[in-house]
């Protein structure tokens, strides 16, 4: 599939039927797989040879899906994983463990911000937030010499920050560490992070991939384009033997385009069992089939909201990336000239208590806690999501008591906008 356009391999990718096999990807509903003797077996556990023996590690369902993804951001291999959150997860500890430290942008979304600041920091592992902003020597500034990578988000959930994807990657390659970039809100259909020097994408497949607010779900694919051996002394388990695999060295027996993926298989999944349903993986691909088609939508509707939120004379802000006059406007020029995201956040002059009657008078826009989905949901994060944090952990975030979160969906954009009305109406 690697030769065709974005929309095909959403359509077709991942799975490709022989003579006489289903034509969608088939649910591999088992949780173990039979060998016709002990040492068919035992090869798979050397990982002397490739197959399945039980679901917790891989299952054919989510393979086929993973590749498709794979497929869709350019990378070399690639896993699903039962959440974003785990993907997250995942990700930044199959090379970061205690006593190590990662450099992250501060305007993440709350439950990566949670995960890190928090529980990883019980871990023992150290963060440094960052402002997407930030200049080349304050970034540079952030590393120390125990830094194992850097980690943004491609549009932030709900700041709508952009990462200078060229920038950060620029930064960590400086100090011999990967980029780690979280694509849920952009996806493959309008961003490539690999395209502009990101070694590791993530995704919750939650939001716009699913799209239909079915499954929970996450992915992380592995761009194949970071020499793990050029920096030996950094990833040693990736670089150093494995005890608990018959030692072996990932980078060396599954080189560069497949040692991250498979330690984080063989050893993250095994011991944590985060995977995802094949059910799941199966309904996460019948989103994947219509994502682009979906995604022009969606950042239709968000201009068309924008635009209007913007000359309403109730609101204070409107930031939508994809917004002319907008902040990031520029950078979203750079890199996803064809659409950003369907999420707009605004604010209210009459402040936070705006904000919530606003949110008591929608109709066809409802309050969730979700975003990225083809029904149009809204948020408050400074009462829901984000209400742990402090002012100041909320600025630094980029979020304002009177924010609002709109997840504009794909219904008709005039309909969106007459709901909004009516509820500007009454504030
Ligand atoms: C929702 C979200 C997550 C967490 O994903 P879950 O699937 O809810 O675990 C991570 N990153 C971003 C950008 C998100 O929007």
């Amino acid at each position: 599939m690697s030769n065709y356009n974005i929309n095909t391999k959403c359509v077709q990718g991942g799975y490709t039927p022989g003579n006489g096999e289903p034509r969608q990807i088939p649910i591999i509903q088992s949780t173990t797989f039979k060998y016709a003797t002990s040492e068919d077996m035992g090869k798979l556990f050397d990982l002397e040879a490739s197959g399945y023996f039980y679901t917790r590690l891989q299952n054919p369902t989510n393979d086929m899906v993973a590749a498709k993804i794979c497929d869709m951001e350019g990378g070399t291999a690639a896993m699903l994983t039962s959440s974003g959150q785990a993907a997250n997860f995942y990700a930044v500890f199959n090379i970061a463990n205690c006593g190590d430290h990662v450099v992250a942008s501060s305007t993440i979304y709350g439950g990566t911000y949670n995960l890190f600041h928090v529980t990883m920091r019980k871990m023992g592992i150290e963060f440094t937030f960052v402002s997407p902003d930030c200049t080349e020597e304050e970034l540079n500034a952030a590393f120390q010499p125990n830094t194992k990578a850097v980690f943004g988000e491609t549009i932030a959930n709900p700041a709508l920050t952009v990462l200078d994807i060229e920038k950060f990657a620029k930064a960590a390659h400086a100090h011999g560490v990967p980029l780690i970039v979280d694509n849920t809100f952009a996806t493959p259909v309008n961003c490539r992070p690999f395209e502009w020097g990101c070694d590791i994408v993530t995704h919750s497949t939650t939001k716009y991939m699913d799209g239909h607010g079915a499954g929970v779900g996450g992915c992380i694919v592995d761009s194949g384009k970071f020499d793990w051996m050029a920096h030996k002394e950094k990833f040693p388990g990736l670089c150093t033997p494995d005890d608990s695999y018959h030692g072996i060295t990932y980078a060396e027996k599954f080189g560069q385009g497949g040692a991250f993926i498979t330690k984080c298989t063989a050893q993250l999944m095994r011991d944590f069992g985060s995977i995802q349903s094949p059910q799941n993986a199966f309904l996460l691909n019948l989103g994947l089939e219509s994502l682009h088609v979906r995604m022009s939508r969606h950042c239709e509707n968000a201009l068309a909201v924008a635009k209007y939120l913007k000359a309403h004379p109730k609101i204070s802000f409107v930031t939508y990336p994809g917004l002319e006059g907008d902040k990031y406007y520029s950078l979203t020029q750079k890199y996803m000239p064809s659409g950003t995201c369907g999420v707009v956040s605004f604010g209210f002059k009459g402040g936070r208590a705006a904000a919530e009657i606003f949110m008591k008078h929608l109709k066809l826009a409802a309050i969730e806690t979700h975003v990225a989905d083809a029904r149009t949901c809204t948020l408050h994060p400074a009462s829901t999501t984000h209400r742990q944090m402090n002012d100041q952990e909320l600025a630094a975030a980029g979020i304002t008591p009177d924010l609002v979160r709109f997840s504009c969906g794909i219904e008709d954009a005039a309909d969106l906008i007459a709901d909004i009305d009516q509820a500007l109406a009454q504030v």
